[in-house]
C-alpha cells in the first residue's frame, strides 16, 4: 500500500471535520509540536486531502495549506473545485500577492478544471491588487461566462480604469455575452466617467431592446451618462420618458445643467421636482451651491443654504466646503476665512479640502495668524497626514516669509509627494534663498520623490529671479542630459520671462529665437512674456513675427494675449494695427479697452481716446482706474483743463474709487500744459497722498516750458530727496538757471555728491535700417561721424533761414556746444544723408528726454524731406510729420 505523508506543523485532530462548512477561526492560537505526521492513502482515503486542506483553510492555516497542496501534487492525486476554491478565498482574506501566485501555479491539481474556479482566480487576483495578472487569467480562458466578465469588469471599474471597462464591455458583447441589471450601471458609469457618449448610447439602444427600461437603476444610470457628457436634450427626452422618477433621477439631470453652466435650468428642476413631490436630497442641494458658489455667484448660494436650513437639512462638510472653496477661486479671501470659521462655530468638521482651501485662502492674503489657526485645526482634526494639507501650508508660511514654519511642515510630512518638495524649493527661491534651495534639490534627488519637469522649472525661473542668469542656463542645459527631463514649454518660459524681468530684452528675444528654431510650441504665458521685450519702436518686425505665431497657434482668441498685442504694437508705433485687433476682439474687458486709450495717448491721439472712452460708456463698461489715468492725459493733451478737472472729481464721487498716485501727476500735467502752474502748485499742496517724485517732475517740466524759476527751484529741492536719477534733475535744473540767469548755488545742493555729478548718463540711440540695429552715442567716434555732421550743418542752416531760431537747450544731456551732436541728431542723420530715396518712416529709440533743439530739427527735417519720424524717448513718443509733433511740444 502506497502512504503519502503529510507533514504538519499543527496538531490534527483524530477525526477529521466531516464536511468543508466554514468553522469559526478559533482566537486561541493552536499549539505546535515537533513534528506531527498524518498518513494518507489513495485508496483507502480518497478524500482526506480534500478535508484537511478545507480543515486548513477554515482556520486560517493558507500556509500549511499549500504546502498540503504541494504535497497532493507530487504524489499524483487532485482536489475538488470547491476545495481549491476554499484556498483561493483564503488567498483574497490574507490579501498576499505572494500566496496567490503559489496557489495559482497548482491549478492543474482541480478535477476537471471549472468555469467557477477560473473565474474565482480572476476575482482573487483583481481583489489582490494585480490586475494584469488578473487580466492573464481571464485571456487565457478557453471559455467565460457572464460572472468572469463581471468579475473582470468590476476589477476594472474598482480601479477607475474607465476605458478599459468600456473596451471590455465591447469585446463581452462580440463574444455574445450580455450584460445583466447589475453590469449594465457600472459599465454606463465608465462611460459617463470616460466621456464616451457613443457607447453609452449604443448601451441605451441595448437597454430599450431588451426591455430592461423598466429597471429604474439602469435607466438612471443611462440618463447619467447623458447628463454628464453633456448631451442634455438627449437627457431630458429620456427624462420626460420616464415614468418613475427618484432622488438620483432628478439629481442626474440638475447635475447635468449644472455641469453646463446652465443654472436657469437647473433651478426650474429644482423647483418643479418639489412641486412634484420628491424631496431634495443632501446631493441636490450641494450640486446647486457648489455650482453657484464655483460661479461667483455667492449670494445665491448662500440664500440656498439658509433655505435648506430653514427645510430641515443640515448642511455637511460637502456643503461648507464648496462654498469656501468657490469664494476662494474667486479671490474673495476673507469671506471664505469668515465662512470657514462659521463652519467650525456650527460643529461641522472639516476635511482635508476645507482646510487646503482655508489655508490657500490665508496664503493669498498674507494672514499668517489666521493661517496657524488653521494650521491647528488642522492637527487637531488628524489631518497632517494629508499631503495636500501640508502642500498647502508650506506654501502658506513661505509666502507669509516664514520660511522655519514651512520647513517645519515639510519635515512632519510622512509621504511628500513632488508638489511638497516643489512648494519648499520655491519658498527658498522666493526669500532668496538661492543656496538653501539648491541644497533642497540636491537632496530631493537622493529621496524617493524624483524631481519632475516642474521642479527643474522652479530651479531656473528661482535663478533668474534672484540674477543668477548663469545658475539658471546651466540648469536649463543639464536637464534633459543629467535629470533625464524633457524640457517643456514653461521651461522656456521661465528663462524668457526671467530675462524680460531682469531687463536683458535681447536675451529674452534669443531664447525666443531659439525655441522656434526648435519647434518647440509656444503658449500664451511664451507671447506674454516675451512681448514686452518688442515693445519699441525698433522691434516692429518681431513684433508682426510673434503676432504671426500668435495666427498659427490660435492665441489671438486668448484675451491676456491679443492686449498684450494691441499694447505692443502701440508702443511700436503701429498704432493703426492695435486698432484694427481692437476692432476684431469680441468679448472685449476692460483691459483691451484701456489698453486701446493708453495706446491711443502715447501717440497724442487724445480726440481718438475721449472717442473710445465715450464709446466704451455707450457699451456700458465702467471705467476702472487705468481708464481714468488715459483720460485726464487726454484732456490734458486736448488742453480741456476744466473738462480734466470735472472728470477728477467724478472718479471719487460718481464711481467710488479712490484716486491714485498716477492720477495725481496726469492732472499735474493737465495744469501743466495749459500754463496753469500756480494752480498746479495748489493741487499738489491739498493731494491727500504724499507726492512722490513723479508729481515732482511733472511740475518741474512744466516750469521748464513755462519758464518759472521758482517753481523750478521749488520742485527741485522736492525732487531731489528722492535720490532717483539725481544727475537728469541737476542738469535740467542747471540748464534752467543758465537759460534764465539765475546762479547755480541758490539752490541747495547739500544731498549731492560730486562722484554723483560725475556719473552722466550719455545719450544713447538706436536706429534700425534693412532690419539692422545702429547704435549712436554722442561722440565723435561715430563711424562717419564728418559725413553725417556735415549733413547736420547744412539742415541746420536751411533751418535757420526758415524760422527765428533761439537755442534752448535745456535738457538732460549736455548742451551740443560743450558737448558733441546728441545721438538722435546723427540717427536722423544716418537715416537720409546719402540716401536716394528719403525713407518715409524713421524710427528712433533714445535713452534719455530729447532736448528742444533736436525736438526743432526733427520736425523741420519732416517737413523739408516729407518724411515721418516716430522717436521715443524717456518721457514719450515723439511723432513727427509735416513739421508738427504729436506731443504737443511738451514733454
Ligand atoms: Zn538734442
Ligand atoms: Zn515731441
Amino acid at each position: 500500500m502506497e502512504n503519502l505523508i503529510i507533514p504538519c506543523k499543527s496538531r490534527l485532530p483524530v477525526v477529521p471535520p466531516p464536511s468543508p462548512t466554514p468553522q469559526p477561526r478559533r482566537d486561541t492560537p493552536l499549539e505546535f509540536t515537533t513534528r506531527p505526521f498524518i498518513s494518507l492513502s489513495r485508496k483507502t482515503h480518497p478524500r482526506m486531502a480534500d478535508a484537511h486542506l478545507n480543515y486548513l483553510c477554515n482556520r486560517g492555516h493558507l500556509r500549511e495549506a499549500i504546502a498540503v497542496l504541494d504535497y497532493v501534487g507530487q504524489n499524483g492525486l487532485k482536489v475538488r473545485p470547491n476545495t481549491y476554491a476554499n484556498l483561493v478565498e483564503s488567498c483574497i482574506t490574507e490579501n498576499s500577492l505572494h500566496l496567490c501566485r503559489k496557489v495559482h501555479a497548482m491549478v492543474d491539481l482541480v478535477e476537471s478544471l471549472p468555469l467557477f474556479v477560473e473565474t474565482k482566480l480572476v476575482g482573487m487576483y483583481a481583489k489582490c491588487g494585480s490586475l494584469d495578472d488578473a487580466r492573464k487569467v481571464f485571456d487565457g480562458m478557453r471559455d467565460r461566462n457572464l460572472y468572469t466578465w463581471s468579475a473582470m469588469i468590476g476589477a476594472y471599474s474598482r480601479e477607475k480604469r474607465w476605458t478599459e471597462v468600456v473596451d471590455m464591455f465591447h469585446l463581452m458583447v462580440e463574444e455574445g455575452v450580455m450584460p445583466d441589471g447589475f453590469l449594465f450601471p457600472k459599465i454606463l458609469q465608465a462611460c459617463g466617467n470616460a466621456g464616451d457618449i457613443r457607447t453609452g448610447m449604443l448601451i441605451h439602444t441595448i437597454v430599450i431592446k431588451s426591455g430592461m427600461c423598466s429597471c429604474e437603476r439602469v435607466t438612471n444610470t443611462v440618463l447619467a451618462v447623458y447628463a454628464k457628457c453633456g448631451e442634455l436634450n438627449s437627457a431630458r427626452r429620456l427624462f420626460d420618458s420616464m415614468e418613475q422618477k427618484d432622488t438620483v433621477t432628478w439629481n442626474s439631470l440638475i447635475s447635468g445643467y449644472c455641469q453646463k453652466g446652465e443654472m436657469e435650468e437647473a433651478y426650474r428642476l429644482f423647483d418643479a421636482m418639489q412641486k412634484e413631490g420628491t424631496k431634495p436630497s443632501l446631493l441636490t442641494w450641494n450640486v446647486l451651491i457648489a455650482s453657484y458658489s464655483q460661479m461667483g455667484k455667492y449670494d445665491v448660494a448662500m440664500e440656498l443654504m439658509s433655505k435648506m436650513e430653514s427645510q430641515g437639512m443640515v448642511p455637511d462638510v460637502f456643503t461648507w466646503t464648496s462654498l469656501i472653496s468657490g469664494f476662494g477661486q474667486n479671490n474673495r479671501w476673507s469671506q471664505a476665512l469668515d465662512l470657514f470659521r462659521e463652519m467650525l462655530m456650527v460643529g461641522i468638521k472639516p476635511n482635508g479640502v476645507t482646510i487646503t482651501s482655508a489655508i490657500s485662502a490665508c496664503a493669498s492674503l498674507q494672514a499668517l495668524n489666521r493661517g496657524k489657526e488653521v494650521h491647528s485645526v488642522a492637527i487637531k482634526m488628524g489631518l497632517m497626514d494629508n499631503v495636500l494639507v501640508g502642500n498647502s501650508l508650506i506654501d502658506m508660511y513661505s509666502k507669509c516669509e516664514e520660511l522655519e514654519a514651512a520647513q517645519w511642515v515639510f519635515d512632519v510630512i510622512k509621504d511628500k509627494d513632488v508638489y511638497s518638495w516643489n512648494s519648499m524649493i520655491k519658498g527658498y527661491f522666493n526669500a532668496g534663498y538661492c543656496g538653501k534651495a539648491h541644497e533642497l534639490f540636491l537632496t530631493m534627488q537622493e529621496s524617493d520623490v524624483q524631481p519632475n519637469v516642474i521642479t527643474w522649472n522652479v530651479m531656473i525661473s528661482g535663478f533668474m529671479q534672484n540674477g543668477d542668469d548663469d545658475q539658471a542656463i546651466n540648469l536649463f542645459q543639464r536637464m534633459e542630459k543629467d535629470g533625464k527631463i524633457k524640457r517643456n514649454t514653461a521651461s522656456w518660459n521661465s528663462l524668457i520671462a526671467g530675462f524680460a524681468q531682469n531687463g536683458q530684452k535681447d536675451r529674452a528675444l534669443g531664447i525666443f529665437r531659439q525655441m522656434q528654431s526648435l519647434h518647440v510650441s509656444l503658449n500664451s504665458v511664451t507671447v506674454l512674456s516675451v512681448l514686452p521685450s518688442c515693445a519699441n519702436l525698433i522691434a516692429i518686425n518681431k513684433v508682426k513675427e510673434i503676432h504671426s505665431c500668435v495666427v498659427r497657434r490660435d492665441l489671438e482668441s486668448v484675451l491676456a494675449v491679443s492686449n498684450s498685442l494691441i499694447d505692443t504694437y502701440a508702443k511700436s508705433g503701429k498704432i493703426e494695427y492695435s486698432r484694427r485687433l481692437f476692432d476684431r476682439i469680441t468679448s472685449k474687458d476692460i483691459i483691451t479697452w484701456n489698453s486701446m486709450i493708453g495706446g491711443y495717448i502715447w501717440h497724442g491721439c487724445h480726440r481718438s481716446a475721449l472717442d473710445l472712452y465715450d464709446l466704451m460708456r455707450q457699451f456700458g463698461l465702467k471705467p476702472n482706474r487705468g481708464t481714468f489715468v488715459g483720460i485726464l492725459n487726454a484732456y490734458g493733451l486736448a488742453g480741456l483743463v476744466e473738462e480734466g478737472k470735472r472728470v477728477f472729481s467724478t472718479i471719487t464721487e460718481e464711481h467710488l474709487i479712490v484716486p491714485a498716485l498716477e492720477h495725481y501727476v496726469a492732472m499735474v500735467e493737465l495744469y501743466g500744459r495749459a500754463g496753469r502752474l500756480g494752480e498746479a502748485v495748489e493741487f499738489i499742496e491739498n493731494m491727500p497722498l504724499e507726492p512722490d517724485f513723479s508729481i515732482w517732475l511733472a511740475l518741474l517740466s512744466a516750469c521748464r516750458i513755462h519758464k518759472s524759476i521758482t517753481l523750478a527751484v521749488l520742485a527741485a529741492e522736492r525732487l531731489l530727496e528722492f535720490e532717483v536719477g539725481t544727475y537728469s534733475i541737476y542738469q535740467l535744473l542747471s540748464q534752467t538757471f543758465g537759460l534764465y540767469g539765475k546762479p547755480e548755488h541758490a539752490l541747495k545742493l547739500s544731498r549731492l555728491e560730486k562722484d554723483t555729478l560725475a556719473r552722466k548718463s550719455q545719450g544713447e540711440s538706436w536706429i534700425i535700417r534693412e532690419n539692422k540695429v545702429y547704435r549712436f552715442i554722442t561722440d565723435r567716434s561715430t563711424p562717419y561721424y564728418e559725413h553725417l555732421h556735415s549733413w547736420l550743418r547744412e539742415t541746420d542752416e536751411k533751418l535757420r533761414a526758415f524760422e527765428s531760431y533761439d537755442r534752448l537747450c535745456i535738457e538732460e544731456e549736455e548742451k551740443e556746444e560743450t558737448g558733441q551732436i546728441h545721438s538722435e541728431k546723427l540717427a536722423i542723420a544716418f537715416a537720409l544723408a546719402g540716401e536716394y530715396h528719403t525713407p518715409q518712416t524713421i524710427r528712433i529709440v533714445k535713452n534719455s528726454r530729447m532736448c528742444a533743439d533736436c525736438h526743432k530739427t526733427a520736425k523741420y527735417v519732416t517737413l523739408s524731406c516729407g518724411c515721418e519720424i516716430y522717436l521715443s524717448d524717456s518721457k514719450c513718443l515723439h511723432h513727427f510729420k509735416d513739421g508738427v509733433c504729436s506731443c504737443g511740444d511738451y514733454w
